[in-house]
């Protein structure tokens, strides 16, 4: 018998429509029960853990993804696997989040949800909760196949870290396309095993701190100077400086010189693209040039998600900037792909 731990944080897959208002709400697990009697029927010991309250997962926090990682780790040698129920606007936070504070994992956390709720007769909640209960109890000669953080949607498991949202009225809600499809599930679930996590050998270990000190920088051109200077002069410890194709930025000087005092008054920028496919390539063009000899940090391939809560995460490890910078441009968990 496989020991699946469930995790229901709410999401569209347990909500119900308000009758007055005709909003989405979120309900408790026992309604999801109700409406896959297939649940009983499947070889599993399942325990459920409800949050309280549930909720729409665009009230997430980083309190809450502490709370859903100590779950986790409290029953961490007990079950096989664990899945996570979870709104999909913030499961690719939430995913990037978690694969960042449990280290070394042994064992599969698989973060599921629906487009449409349980009780709705074209629902996709029905499939991914099975698949997703299936994939987390997946095991070969004793050993589980998944050692990660992942999103299960609408047939493929992506890398939790690697994924955004990028539909919200397709069953498709997910993409990675920086990194593989871990499995596609069809008749047959199909590993793609040379693109799985190989953590073995590493000890699984919990950390508990996140500092959300991290402010964003979205580039358009006409940004104005007090827009850059609000972010830049923020509290945060680091800033996450969302550019143009493979990491560039207007060269204007005010610009560059404002980069540059942040660096030298101690802050971390990071550079992502907004492009979803690619990498940043510092110096690829004379716009990027700049960037690199100042000192802005390459964030190379990696989503938005996995940017904002990497640097939550290392700066709660990190008291020294330096240390945050050094790790930031390094691949810790998957989450990045070094171009040299
Ligand atoms: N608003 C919902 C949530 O993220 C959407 C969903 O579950 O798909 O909780």
């Amino acid at each position: 018998m496989n020991n699946v731990f469930v995790i229901y944080t709410g999401g569209t897959i347990g909500m119900v429509r308000d009758e007055q208002t005709g909003t989405f709400i979120p309900f408790d697990f026992d309604l999801i029960a109700k409406n896959i009697p297939e649940l009983a029927r499947l070889n599993y010991n399942l325990r459920v853990h409800s949050f309280t309250p549930i909720i729409d997962s665009s009230n997430m926090t980083p309190a809450i993804w502490l709370e859903m990682a100590s779950l986790i780790k409290d029953n961490y040698d007990d079950y096989d696997g664990f899945v996570i129920l979870h709104g999909s606007d913030t499961m690719a936070f939430s995913a990037s989040a978690l694969s960042f504070i449990l280290d070394g994992l042994q064992k599969p956390v698989i973060l599921s949800g629906s487009q449409l709720p349980i009780g709705e007769i074209r629902t996709d909640a029905r499939e991914n909760l099975i698949t997703a209960l299936e994939l987390a109890s997946a095991k070969k000669r004793g050993k589980s196949l998944i050692h990660e953080v992942c999103i299960f949607f609408d047939n493929k498991l992506f890398r939790g870290n690697r994924s955004f949202k990028y539909n919200s009225a397709k069953f498709e809600a997910f993409r990675s396309p920086n990194y593989p499809v871990l499995v596609e599930a069809g008749v047959y679930l199909k590993y793609n095993n040379d693109a799985l996590l190989n953590n073995s050998g590493m000890d699984f270990q919990l950390h508990t701190r996140l500092d959300d000190a991290v402010s964003v920088l979205k580039l358009y051109p006409g940004i104005s100077k007090q827009v850059v200077r609000a972010v830049l002069e923020s509290d945060a410890r680091s800033v996450i400086m969302e550019t143009f194709g493979s990491g560039n930025t207007t060269t204007d000087s005010w610009f560059l010189d404002m980069l540059r005092q942040t660096i030298r008054n101690g802050k971390n920028i990071l550079n992502i693209s907004q492009c979803k496919v690619g990498s940043v390539e510092l110096g690829r063009y004379e716009t990027s040039k700049w960037l690199k000899e100042m000192g802005v940090l390459n964030g190379y391939d990696m989503t938005f998600e996995a940017a904002v809560t990497k640097l939550m995460y290392l700066q709660g490890e990190f008291d020294k900037q330096s240390d945050v910078a050094y790790w930031a441009e390094k691949n810790i968990r998957g989450e990045l792909t070094v171009q040299d």
